[in-house]
């Protein structure tokens, strides 16, 4: 049997190729599930400035000892208000929440404990003194590292970005990836369908995979099998100047029939071909086209996808930054038996059973079974040395979801 490359063989040739994106400035709402670059200092305190926490009246606690009291009121400082008076001794301040605590206030009394007036108000009572105050400072000190260089960007992390002020923020940048099939076969969904056709489905599968993990995905139009098609179309992604792509990703065209394009057209042209020890998803590629990373994914669309999850899906979240790379791992006991061929990894989809917690394959190991991984929501893995699982057996599992 002819050597096979190891899968972490492959993946380490596949990460090789991609080097880190740069940090640049990105807008808020470019941000969700970028990078931070460098470490995020605050620009000021939060709360910036004391307030209340209540609707109610600021006053002097000294002033609410003997209860029910009426005070006069003086001031009404509702939110936003920039221009806030002292708080004389013996009044009361009606006030907002968010709205800034007159200084010399010490307490906030809510409006619930009140008559509810506007010139002056009855208090009948009052929590200790600095209750529903909101001290400045209480959540962020000014020049605090508020989130560290490696954070990925959320929706909570923009929240506190934004409330510190930053309109934008220094992220690794998006990966850019050209992605292209090639098959004679194949018609654009939408199109009527010959006898002996099938529709195109690896490009838009894997660009959204692709921006499920924030990469930024073109899709070419895929070429017949046809030498100087594929050429033309991976010329367009070399082209593109300071704008060019920053991967390029084919499917299709590198088993071992006969008009395979991409070997044809690229073999001994920068791509190394290569039979790797796994299924699905035995023939693989990778290497530069034109100075431009290049992965040339097996056609069969479960092959095409688990690729993408084995060696595509961890390389690209390491260059744009990712602290974490892989899917989350769980080992679970095997609900049926499971067979796996010698000395290859077996990716099979799965289902995990949330109420037992077992696992079982979902549906057969065959690489054209696609409804059956649009169905799963996991993968498991066996190792190569591994060709039987009994039920009740533990089995890796990758959580996709
Ligand atoms: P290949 O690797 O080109 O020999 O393709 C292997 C199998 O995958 C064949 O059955 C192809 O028709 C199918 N296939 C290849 N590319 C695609 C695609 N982009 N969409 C759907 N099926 C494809
Ligand atoms: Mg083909």
């Amino acid at each position: 049997m002819v050597h096979m490359r190891s899968v972490e063989e492959h993946a380490r040739a596949i990460a090789d190729l991609l080097s880190s994106t740069e940090v640049g400035a990105t807008t808020l709402t470019r941000a969700q599930g970028l990078v931070l670059g460098t470490d995020l200092l605050a620009p000021l305190d939060l709360p910036p400035f004391a307030n209340s926490a209540m609707d109610g009246y600021a006053v002097r606690a000294a002033d609410v000892q003997a209860l029910p009291t009426v005070l006069p009121v003086t001031q009404d400082i509702p939110a936003g208000r920039t221009d806030v008076a002292p708080l004389q001794p013996g009044s009361a301040a009606r006030i907002m929440t968010g709205a800034p605590l007159p200084p010399g206030a010490d307490l906030i009394v809510q409006v619930e404990r009140t008559d509810g007036g506007d010139r002056q108000v009855r208090i009948d009572s009052a929590p200790a003194p600095g209750t529903h105050i909101r001290a400045i400072g209480e959540d962020v000190h000014r020049g605090d590292v508020v989130l560290a260089a490696g954070t990925v960007i959320g929706a909570p992390q923009i929240g506190v970005a934004a409330a510190l002020g930053y309109a934008e923020l220094p992220l690794r940048r998006p990966l850019r990836t050209m992605v292209l099939s090639t098959g004679t076969e194949l018609v654009a969904p939408g199109n009527p369908l010959e006898p002996g056709q099938i529709y195109e489905s690896n490009a838009p599968m894997l660009a959204a995979a692709l921006t499920a993990i924030h990469a930024e995905a073109t899709i070419e139009h895929f070429v017949a099998d046809d030498v100087n098609a594929l050429r033309a179309g991976l010329d367009k992604a070399a082209t593109g100047g300071h704008e060019a792509v920053d991967l390029i990703i084919t499917s299709g065209g590198v088993s071992a029939g006969a008009y395979e394009v991409v070997k044809d057209a690229l073999t001994g042209q920068g791509i190394e071909f290569a039979k790797v020890a796994m299924q699905p998803g035995m023939p693989q590629g990778a290497g530069r086209y034109r100075g431009i990373p290049m992965v040339t994914l097996p056609g069969n669309p479960v092959s095409s996808y688990v690729s993408f999850e084995v060696f595509l899906r961890p390389a690209i979240r390491a260059a744009m930054g990712h602290p974490d790379v892989t899917r989350p791992t769980v080992s679970a006991p095997l609900s049926a038996p499971l067979d796996s061929p010698a000395g290859k990894r077996q990716f099979r989809r799965g289902h995990l059973n949330t109420v037992d917690g077992t696992v079982a394959a979902w549906g057969g190991p065959g690489s054209h079974l696609l409804a059956w991984l649009a169905g799963a929501d996991c993968m498991l893995v066996v190792p190569e040395d591994v060709t039987h699982l009994d039920a009740g057996e533990p089995v890796e599992v990758w959580l996709l979801g």
